[in-house]
């Protein structure tokens, strides 16, 4: 028969590597939490113009990226292709904002583009996505970004950058937009097909082209970070105020715009050099107005995602796949003993102890082989003799020692070993 294969772009998620997404997901609940971060969890399917009216119409996202498509009525619905936007709409739809104590969420799960596959780049792919509603204040976009690095460290992820950047408010924009379009006028030479139309429809997002040709154009662009209003200015200069005197190291890149409308003021990515041009882990910024643009109340936000697929490359370069296998293993030598093992791993499992056993009835030998595999640290080892004295051989595989204790203490006694 013909095997049929995954759609391109989209990968199975596979035991050889779980065990870095689980130690992600693990690190995010924790810390999110401790944040006071609750989760919250959307659909992957919503309206599509959810998305053309949030990221934006001029984007690459909603221009070249989205999967979208009328369903069997003729509704126009899009695979999401990221989660701030369905955040919102939950926000608004389900009247959270009339709790202010419930104003912080987090979110991970599965993105949709349709995008060139490649290291780093798929077309699902995952993201931990975090949103705080409703605080305008810089002291919370420092947070966030001390928050963010805080969760790279606690997975073990070292040597990433944090650039930041402000964007302005719509008032300072204006201005800076009108200089922009006058330059990129006077630019017609250099930009691809995509920009020339850009630069009249919505010129930001020119500054967000990926071609090299368009690049080398923007390096004489007029800089907004330099035409900031007051107050922009100053939230700006506040945010990395914070961000010092929480020892957050960070470097300001007037050119990073990133590729979502919605943005405005404080904008961040972490980055990489060792994911070639993959070089964003994650991202995120304010996005003030947001919420009311989407129907809801004029309340201000911020947020961030950062790309499992991305990070889990990251720590598999490092190495040392934490592995996630039984703790304990017990061999039996003999059907009596054999019989006896499988309750005392049933019994070892109800206390919460992890424990595997061999089914197939192999020789002792292969089974302390399979213990080994595994990476248990401690074999329960049974035989006919010690069956018959009521005890069972313990051992320590990594300090590899032996001792003998009763059967019937055998579960007690393994809740007072190492965990390590
Ligand atoms: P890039 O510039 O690499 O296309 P982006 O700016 O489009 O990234 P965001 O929309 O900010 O990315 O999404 C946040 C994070 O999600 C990224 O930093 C990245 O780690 C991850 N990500 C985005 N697109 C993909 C993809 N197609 N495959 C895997 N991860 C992705
Ligand atoms: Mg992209």
């Amino acid at each position: 028969m013909e095997r049929i294969q995954a759609v391109r772009g989209m990968n199975d998620i596979l035991p050889g590597e779980i065990g870095w997404w689980q130690q992600v997901e693990e690190a995010a609940r924790r810390i999110f939490q401790d944040f006071g971060y609750v989760e919250i969890r959307t659909p992957v399917l919503e309206k599509l113009e959810l998305f053309t009216r949030s990221i934006g119409e001029n984007t690459d996202i909603v221009e070249k990226e989205m999967y979208a498509f009328p369903d069997r009525k003729g509704e126009w619905l899009a695979l999401r292709p990221e989660a701030t936007a369905s955040i919102v709409r939950s926000f608004i739809q389900n009247d959270l904002y009339a709790d202010p104590l419930a104003r912080k969420f987090y979110s991970m799960g599965p993105m949709f583009r349709h995008e060139r596959p490649q290291k780093g780049r798929y077309r699902q792919f995952h993201q931990v996505d975090v949103e705080a509603f409703g605080i305008d204040d810089p002291m919370l976009d420092a947070e966030i970004m001390f928050m963010l690095r805080l969760f790279l460290q606690k997975v073990g992820l070292a040597g990433v950058g944090l650039h930041i950047n402000s964007l302005g408010c719509r008032d300072c924009r204006k201005s800076y937009r009108e200089s922009l379009r006058v330059f990129l006028a006077s630019q017609a030479e250099g930009l691809c097909p995509d920009c020339l139309r850009r630069r009249e429809v919505n010129p930001l997002r020119v500054l967000d082209c990926k071609v090299e040709r368009c690049k080398t154009v923007l390096e004489t662009a007029p800089v907004l970070l330099e035409t900031l209003c007051d107050p922009c200015r100053d939230h700006f200069s506040r945010v990395q105020d914070y961000l010092s005197r929480l020892d957050t190291p960070f470097a300001v890149d007037p050119r990073m715009v990133r590729g979502l409308d919605y943005y405005m003021r404080t904008t961040f990515e972490v980055v990489t050099d060792r994911l070639g041009a993959q070089s964003a882990v994650g991202g995120g910024g304010r996005y003030n107005g947001l919420i009311r643009d989407l129907g809801g109340p004029d309340l201000p936000g911020i947020g961030f995602a950062v790309g499992m697929e991305r990070l889990v490359l990251l720590l598999q370069q490092q190495g040392g796949m934490p592995r996630r296998n039984a703790r304990f293993f017990v061999a039996t030598l003999g059907s009596a003993a054999r019989e006896e093992g499988f309750l005392l791993v049933q019994r070892l499992r109800s206390a919460g102890i992890g424990a595997e056993l061999d089914y197939e009835g192999r020789s002792l030998k292969s089974q302390m082989r399979r213990a080994d595999k595994l990476g248990a640290r401690f074999v329960f080892i049974l035989g006919e003799d010690e069956l018959g004295r009521g005890e069972i051989q313990l051992r320590d595989m990594r300090e590899k020692n032996q001792r003998i204790v009763p059967l019937g203490e055998a579960v007690r006694h393994a809740r007072t070993l190492p965990t390590g």
